[in-house]
């Protein structure tokens, strides 16, 4: 996968949008090097600041590190200074271009007239805008111009005028689009999901652990148990070691994102009763049976076409290879914001082995393409090292419109795919033969009923009502 378009919009400005990751943990002992560790096993959905917030003495504190985790945490673990407490949450975030620093990383925190109160969400606010300008009008300063900032302020608004559980509730009859949350008002922590489920949220338990996390991976990592998803529009209350159901607000349309079974999540992690890895070597077997190529050898886009690229190769008993070795110090160009890095990871990345690729006629399997300069440079790359043929194979359909639900894709411009066709996309990347599992192969693959999905960037039609695009009504989705 070459991810990554640009995060900042000449017209529009820096987006809010991130592909982060939230922990929360409520038990009996110090909870800090829990959420680190689990931190760590989310890392993947970014890279660039983590947080971690407390509640310690009446107090909830807060500390966020630049980088990655284990590094930007070092310190306070090596010197004994981290907090103590029992509660707390903690955020992964992949930052905007222009606040690559900790000012807009996560968990957000303020002080209200109820005591403390701290955040971190994944997903999108699509209507942060209009509720920031709303809350300035009311005197709410802001000193980021993040949508979880808003968030807060408005959830702190509603709760304060209304109770924690009316608050809630009045606070996401406001807010549209996609938000998977850990919260704290001191010592009482919540888990709240958008009525779609566009993120995942997962509960578990680990000994007298109760933890929300992005992904099961890391309630496994902490020797915890899947208790089960928190359910989209589901508002959970974690205190004392009690988990109580305060309310679901129910939704017509479910849209949990096709990308986290495509590329997001790991493939070890079960979301909304889905393993990641069976939908991933589903979409291999079905691009194979969709999309057969007559070649020797069938090699991955290391790490993101790996699964992929097996079940294609075993559906159509083809010799399976790994013949482009992976850097793997090098960071996930994805996740890497700026052009600078991202091309400078993408050329320490990837290496053909020779024996592998001389010669033959290769398959090439990756999960997706979005502006297709890594896929190119990978062709081209092989016929370096002697590749006969190449034939791309990509393992979802043709990404053609922005995401605003928490992925950051957001201008049309930069889609490889926009108004082309495969044989066009092929001629573009270099390669003798092109194409994309079909959207029926890809909602077929997942398992999950077509209306449970989100596919707003395949389509351009999406489940919320976005100004300037198209509604998904389910009415072009008769598979
Ligand atoms: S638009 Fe695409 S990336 Fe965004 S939530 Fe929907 S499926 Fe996921």
């Amino acid at each position: 996968m070459d991810f990554q378009l640009q995060d900042y919009d000449p017209i529009n400005g820096l987006k809010p949008s991130e592909n982060c990751a939230v922990v929360g943990i409520c038990g009996k002992d110090p909870v800090f090097l829990k959420i680190y560790t689990s931190l760590r096993t989310l890392q993947h959905r970014g890279q660039e600041a983590s947080g971690v917030a407390i509640y310690d003495n009446g107090k909830i504190n807060a500390i966020k590190v630049d980088g990655l985790v284990h590094e930007g945490f070092k310190p306070y673990i090596e010197k004994g200074l981290t907090p103590k407490g029992i509660v707390g949450i903690g955020h992964n975030r992949y930052s905007t271009a222009g606040m690559k620093n900790i000012t807009g990383a996560g968990p957000f925190l303020i002080s209200t007239a109820m005591g403390d109160m701290a955040i971190s969400h994944n997903g999108e606010i699509t209507n942060y805008e209009i509720l920031r300008d709303e809350l300035k009008e009311l005197g709410v300063p802001f000193v980021t111009k993040t949508d979880t900032e808003v968030m807060l302020n408005l959830l702190a608004r509603t709760i304060r005028q209304r109770g924690i559980k009316n608050g809630i509730k009045s606070s996401m009859e406001i807010l549209q689009g996609a938000y998977s949350v850990a919260l704290m008002i001191g010592e009482r922590m919540y888990a709240i999901r958008d009525p779609k489920g566009f993120r995942p949220l997962i509960l578990g338990k680990s000994g007298n652990d109760i933890i929300v996390a992005s992904e099961s991976a890391a309630i496994d990592v902490v020797g915890g148990k899947v208790i089960r998803d928190v359910q989209p529009g589901e508002v959970i209350e974690i205190f004392n070691g009690e988990i109580t159901t305060l309310f679901t607000l129910r939704s017509q349309r479910i849209s949990h994102c096709m990308f986290e079974y495509v590329y997001f999540a790991r493939p070890d992690s079960i979301i909304d009763g889905t393993e990641v890895y069976n939908s991933r070597y589903q979409l291999g077997t079905n691009l194979a049976r969709e999309a057969p190529a007559e070649a020797d050898v069938v090699i991955p886009v290391p790490d993101s076409g790996r699964t992929q690229a097996l079940s294609y190769a075993s559906e159509l008993k083809m010799e399976y290879s790994e013949g482009l070795f992976k850097n793997r110090y090098s960071e996930r160009t994805f996740i890497m914001p700026g052009n600078m890095e991202r091309d400078g990871a993408v050329k320490l990345k990837l290496n053909p082995i020779k024996s592998v690729v001389n010669g033959k006629r290769i398959v090439l399997v990756d999960d997706s393409i979005v502006r297709g300069t890594t896929m190119k440079r990978i062709v081209s790359l092989l016929r370096s090292f002697g590749a006969r043929e190449i034939h791309v194979r990509i393992a979802s359909p043709k990404i053609v419109a922005p995401c605003y639900f928490g992925v950051d894709m957001k201008t049309r411009d930069q889609f490889i795919a926009l108004n082309k066709t495969d044989q066009q996309i092929c001629d573009e990347v270099g390669a003798d033969s092109l194409a994309y599992l079909s959207i029926e192969g890809l909602i077929k693959s997942i398992g999950m009923d077509k209306k449970s999905l989100c596919i707003g960037c395949l389509t351009g039609e999406y489940p919320v009502k976005i100004l300037g695009e198209k509604e998904d009504v389910q009415t072009t989705l008769e598979f």
